[in-house]
């Protein structure tokens, strides 16, 4: 594989909420998409999760952006935390558009509705402040229950855009820091990502709408986001170097 899949914990050292719960184990990647790479599953939760002295069950609440199998698996790993989605993904992880039907494994959508108590599963519509310093903002775009968790930290507002713009050449797509081949005809603009549900100017409203409500974006599929946020802060990175490599970084021990 060439890009990350990333996972986010959110804390305020109280109340630990992960956004996203990542990918499958990269055997299973690997056999049913013939993809190569390292990483996911349980594993790499686990000791992502332990570099903070925490453990599964430690996690109050999984925000899934959506469904796609690289954003909503491992959720087994969490069974007595809440996992809090907006109502409008579980029709289409049901009966997605044709394009993303390869994106949705219907196993783990069983696995979800098989949380029968309401504290184990919240469904929302719509916009929602769900802590303080935790804004969720729905925005129908990659899919159409698709929700961008805005986080308030000390250095500012950071937007964790999940696949609303997976890569900094979407958000800016005429500067050379962030693109190879900046668009300068689109300089006051977004580019739209070519995997969405909805059409063009909607999903650029919906990028939009993020950048009205946040200070910086981090997208989930570039190897130069800020991983430790707020002590790394930056709108946008210093160049493309490192920008959809395709040797991933070296494993971490
Ligand atoms: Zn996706």
């Amino acid at each position: 594989m060439r890009d990350p899949v990333h996972c986010w914990l959110v804390t305020n050292g109280k109340t630990h909420v992960l956004v996203d719960s990542g990918m499958p184990d990269i055997e299973e990647v690997r056999r049913t998409l013939k993809v190569d790479g390292y990483g996911g599953g349980h594993g790499s939760l686990r000791s992502a999760l332990a570099e903070h002295s925490l453990t599964p069950a430690d996690i109050q609440y999984v925000i899934s952006t959506h469904l796609h199998f690289d954003h909503g698996t491992n959720l087994d790993l969490f069974p007595n935390a809440c996992v809090v989605l907006q109502r409008d993904e579980i029709f289409h992880a049901i009966d997605p558009v044709p394009t993303q039907r390869i994106y949705y494994n219907r196993e783990m959508i069983g696995e979800l509705i098989k949380r029968k108590r309401p504290s184990q599963l919240r469904l929302i519509d719509g916009d929602l402040q769900f802590m303080k310093g935790l804004l969720l903002l729905k925005l129908p775009s990659h899919t159409p229950g698709m929700q961008v968790p805005i986080v308030t930290t000390q250095a500012g507002r950071a937007a964790l855009v999940s696949d609303l713009g997976d890569h900094y050449r979407y958000w800016f797509p005429a500067d050379p820091r962030a693109t190879d081949k900046p668009m300068r005809f689109i300089a006051d603009t977004f580019l739209p990502s070519p995997i969405r549900s909805a059409g063009e100017r909607e999903y650029l409203a919906a990028m939009q709408r993020v950048v009205d409500h946040s200070d910086i974006v981090v997208p989930a599929h570039d190897f130069r986001i800020p991983m430790h946020m707020p002590q790394e802060w930056f709108a946008i990175p210093e160049s493309t170097a490192t920008d959809l490599a395709h040797q991933p970084p070296p494993e971490r021990k």
